[in-house]
C-alpha cells in the first residue's frame, strides 16, 4: 500500500506535530482545521520546530522550507481530504464531533484509503461506525510532542483489518517512530495507565495533601519521571486530560475514574494549561509560575 499523500485534521497541538512528521518523512501534506488562526499559528510552530531541529544539528538549513513547502491549510474537510491515501484526525476529544469528521471524510476520501484517529481514548470501532470502511479505520496514537515522541500506539477497531494494520505499521517505522499495536479498550494502554495518575496528583492537590511544586518534585525525583504530573496535564492540556478521565468513567463504570473536582472546575473556568497560558501554572511570562487557585497551592 503506497501512502503518499496525508490529510491531517485538526491543527492544534498535535495536528501541527503530526504535518511536521509527515512532511518531513517526505509525504505531501494537507492540514485542515475549521478556524484559520489555528492554521496559522500551527505553520508558526511548524517553522519554529523545525528552526530547533536545525539548530541541534539534527536537520539541515536547505531542507527546512522543502519540509514547509509540502505542506497546504484548508478550512474544509472536502479541499483538503480528496485525493489522499490516509487521513489522519486529530480534532477535538469529542466522540460525536469525531464520528461527523468520519462521515465527511468517507464521504470525500478515496474508496482505498485509510481513516486514522489520533484520539486519546474515544472507541475505535464507534468512530468507525459513522464510515461504511470500518476495516480501513485505525486509531493512529502519536505522543506529545510528536516531532520527538517516538511512540506510535497503533489501535484496532473491531473490524480492521490486517492489510491496513500492517500500512501503519509501516507508516509508523517510515516516520521514524516505533509503533505498538493494541487493542480497542477505553484509554487503550497509555491513557489507562497514565490518566489517572495524573487525576491522582490532581486529588493529591486538591485534598490539600501538598501543594503543587511538592507534588511534581515527588514524582520527578522520586519515580524519575521527567516532569511532574501536574506539569505534564498542563502540557497536554487539562480539557483533553478531563475528557479522557471521562471516556475512562463511563467506559469502565468504575468509580475510581470520577474526574476530580478541581480539574473540572479548572476547565470550566478556562484554565487548560500551556495553551490558554495557564492551567496550574502561569506560562504567560515565558516561564512557569504556579497559578492554581490560592487555596490549593
Ligand atoms: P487542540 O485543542 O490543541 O486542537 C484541536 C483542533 O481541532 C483545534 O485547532 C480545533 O479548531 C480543531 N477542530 C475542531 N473541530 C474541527 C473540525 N470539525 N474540523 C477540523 N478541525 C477541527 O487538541 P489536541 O491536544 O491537538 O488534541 C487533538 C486530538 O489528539 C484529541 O483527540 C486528543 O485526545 C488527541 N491527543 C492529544 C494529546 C495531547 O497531549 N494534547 C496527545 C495524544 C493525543
Amino acid at each position: 500500500m503506497n501512502i503518499n499523500k496525508a490529510t491531517v485534521i485538526g491543527s492544534g497541538t498535535m495536528g501541527n506535530g503530526i504535518a511536521h512528521v509527515f512532511a518531513q518523512a517526505g509525504l505531501e501534506v494537507s492540514l485542515v482545521d475549521v478556524s484559520r488562526p489555528a492554521l496559522d499559528k500551527a505553520m508558526k510552530t511548524i517553522g519554529a520546530n523545525l528552526d530547533r531541529q536545525v539548530k541541534k544539528g539534527m536537520l539541515q538549513e536547505q531542507d527546512k522550507q522543502p519540509i514547509l513547502d509540502r505542506i497546504t491549510c484548508h478550512e474544509k474537510i472536502s479541499d483538503g481530504a480528496t485525493g489522499c491515501d490516509i487521513a489522519v484526525e486529530a480534532a477535538t476529544e469529542n466522540a460525536g464531533l469525531k464520528m461527523k469528521i468520519f462521515g465527511e471524510l468517507d464521504a470525500v476520501v478515496p474508496e482505498n484509503g485509510i481513516l486514522a484517529t489520533n484520539t486519546s481514548s474515544i472507541s475505535i470501532t464507534q468512530i468507525a461506525s459513522a464510515t461504511k470502511r470500518g476495516q480501513q479505520v485505525i486509531g493512529m496514537h502519536f505522543m506529545n510532542p510528536v516531532p520527538v515522541m517516538k511512540l506510535v500506539e497503533v489501535i484496532r477497531g473491531y473490524e480492521t483489518s490486517d492489510k491496513v494494520t500492517q500500512a501503519v505499521v509501516a507508516l509508523s517505522g517510515k516516520l521514524g517512530k516505533v509503533p505498538v499495536e493494541v487493542n480497542d479498550y477505553p484509554g487503550f494502554v497509555a491513557n489507562r495507565i497514565l490518566m489517572p495518575m495524573i487525576n491522582e496528583a490532581v486529588w493529591t492537590l486538591h485534598e490539600g495533601v501538598a501543594g503543587v511544586t511538592e507534588i511534581d518534585t515527588v514524582m520527578k525525583l522520586g519515580m524519575a519521571h521527567p516532569m511532574g504530573p501536574l506539569l505534564l496535564a498542563d502540557f497536554i492540556g487539562l480539557d483533553v486530560c478531563l475528557s479522557i478521565m471521562r471516556v475512562l468513567h463511563d467506559g469502565f463504570g468504575n468509580p475510581k475514574y470520577a474526574p476530580c473536582p478541581l480539574l473540572v472546575n479548572m476547565v470550566a473556568s478556562g484554565n487548560l494549561g500551556r495553551k490558554s497560558g495557564c492551567g496550574f501554572y502561569d506560562y504567560s511570562g515565558g516561564g512557569k509560575e504556579i497559578v492554581v487557585a490560592p487555596h490549593f497551592r
